[in-house]
């Protein structure tokens, strides 16, 4: 009888077993997990993955294995972009409005405070310097229904890892879990780190303020480890929670690296010395190494745990790669062939190297020369979690991309990128300033606030961005400034003042 009994039960363990596996794939079949890594500060050629029609020399510095294998895997988009500083990016990507709509048009930190003063001559807006927010009740915010909320309501268990910068200091949207993240690790209102060491408390002893100690990863503290791979183990954690929810999940794997302080990752750093690095850019290849290793880590743990084929990833950085300071070598080169980096509209600061893996849909090993920006990332992840419907305060300006991962074939010469901002970044260098552009077709224009001045280039012929034709194509000229005055006025944008005459720089089509 105890043996009956002994077999039945384990009969009994088994069946609830295959049950509970059966349900878990359902599950996990109906609905696929998302994975958005963000890179912070990025550039296109920060790689060994060539962006461009040939491998670069920048493209033989840098060593991302996990970078080739996801491209090995997916699709690469070759003209993806961002704006060219860090919050303008991060709320478009959780609102899916244009940076011109949503009116945060620069980096944001303290409340009611502009971070960066206007440069001579220009006075700036009343942009929406206090970020995006969960509530209408803040001023000089957008008021936004988040990316992650939407997930959340339909099933997902959102993760917030490393950096989120999204709302000022002391505002709801400071806080990831005020925006629909159910988690959030080492996310707060700073955009970059005391310190990348856990030996240091990830704090940097010398800066009296501690806005910028990373919050919440007490654990790693006094510990021999970077912050890129704490942060990664703790991703890991709640993949296992969602895991074990038998919830789908959506993780938002926003690095701190590879943003300053440019500090060097032990793991990989002598490496790069030992091939007669500048110092300063071994540390900067070995911080873009520890965040490929990352990459590498979350596919070996879907791979470990049997759901890489209903896992998409998506990689992409949030804006140039660092050039016009901080870096070993010349300035505005960081980014060749591309022209300036971080804070610039030149290709170097918005054009972002971007990958996506949808298994079973993309192509692997293929690549498209469409172009995207980054408000579409919205739209596109709630359609790969087949909502299509919801609502949202905000309206939408991103387009989906999913078509152009089903090797659809698009004509894209007809659709107008366009980028606004009416601050200051603080440096000079190429394509930095105030401004407003559009890119159509080969073409792009860049509307100069402070001056008024153009500049004109064909991006297909000139990617570098050495050739201005603004005084040689006038025709082109005027009709994409109409065409970007007509965007900018249909989306309420904000322009500065000109201190000289006291008026409103003109919209780039109504110019004296
Ligand atoms: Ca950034």
């Amino acid at each position: 009888m105890r043996q009956f009994l002994s077999i039945l039960f384990t009969s009994l363990i088994v069946f609830s077993c295959k049950n509970d596996s059966k349900k878990l794939s359902d599950k996990t079949l109906s609905k696929p997990n998302i994975i958005l890594f963000l890179v912070d500060d990025m550039g296109w050629q920060d790689t060994s993955v060539p962006f461009w029609n040939k491998k670069t020399s920048l493209n033989q510095k840098y060593v991302t294995p996990n970078m080739e294998r996801l491209a090995n895997q997916g699709v690469k988009f070759t003209q993806a972009y961002a704006t060219p500083v860090c919050t303008p990016t991060r709320v478009s990507l959780m609102s899916g409005m244009n940076a011109a709509r949503h009116r945060v048009t620069s980096w944001t930190l303290r409340r009611d405070t502009d971070m960066v003063k206007p440069p001579k001559g220009l006075k700036l807006p009343k942009w929406n310097l206090n970020g995006a927010q969960p509530t209408d009740g803040i001023n000089q915010s957008v008021h936004i229904t988040p990316l992650p909320q939407i997930l959340k309501d339909n099933g997902y268990l959102t993760i917030h890892a490393g950096k989120a910068h999204f709302g000022a200091i002391g505002t709801p949207g400071a806080d990831p879990t005020n925006l629909g993240f159910e988690i959030n690790i080492a996310g707060h209102a700073a955009g970059a780190p005391g310190s990348y060491y856990g030996a240091n408390n990830f704090e940097n002893s010398k800066r009296k303020e501690t806005i910028w100690n990373v919050p919440g990863l007490e654990k790693y503290h006094g510990q021999d480890i970077f912050l890129t791979e704490a942060i990664t183990k703790e991703a890991i954690f709640a993949m296992d929670v969602a895991i074990n929810k038998e919830a789908p999940f959506y993780l938002y794997m926003a690095h701190y690296a590879v943003h300053t302080p440019i500090q060097g990752d032990s793991r990989f750093e002598q490496k790069y010395v030992d091939k007669g690095f500048d110092p300063k850019e071994a540390k900067y290849a070995s911080m873009v190494e520890g965040m490929d290793k990352s990459l590498g880590d979350l596919m070996d743990y879907l791979d470990k745990k049997g759901i890489a084929d209903n896992t998409i990833i998506l990689f992409m950085s949030d804006n140039g790669g660092l050039s016009a300071y901080g870096r070993g070598g010349k300035k505005h080169t960081h980014n060749k062939p591309l022209s300036s980096g971080k804070g610039s509209v030149h290709e170097g600061g918005i054009r972002e190297p971007m990958l996506v893996k949808w298994p079973g849909i993309t192509k692997p090993n293929s690549s498209t020369d469409r172009k995207v920006i980054i408000e579409d990332f919205f739209p596109s992840i709630l359609e790969f979690a087949g909502i299509s419907s919801y609502k949202t305060i905000q309206q939408v300006d991103g387009k989906s991309f999913i078509p152009i991962l089903k090797g659809k074939k698009i004509n894209d010469s007809e659709r107008a990128l366009f980028w606004h901002f009416p601050n200051n970044w603080g440096k000079n260098g190429p394509g930095i300033g105030a401004s407003s552009v559009i890119r159509k077709g080969d073409w792009k224009l860049i509307y100069y606030h402070i001056n008024e001045r153009f500049e004109l280039f064909n991006i297909k012929n000139d990617i570098s961005e050495m050739t201005n034709l603004a005084s040689t194509e006038k025709l082109k000229v005027t009709s994409l400034a109409a065409e970007l005055g007509n965007y900018l006025r249909s989306v309420d944008a904000q322009m500065p003042t000109n201190t000289n005459t006291g008026k409103l720089v003109p919209w780039p089509d109504s110019q004296k």
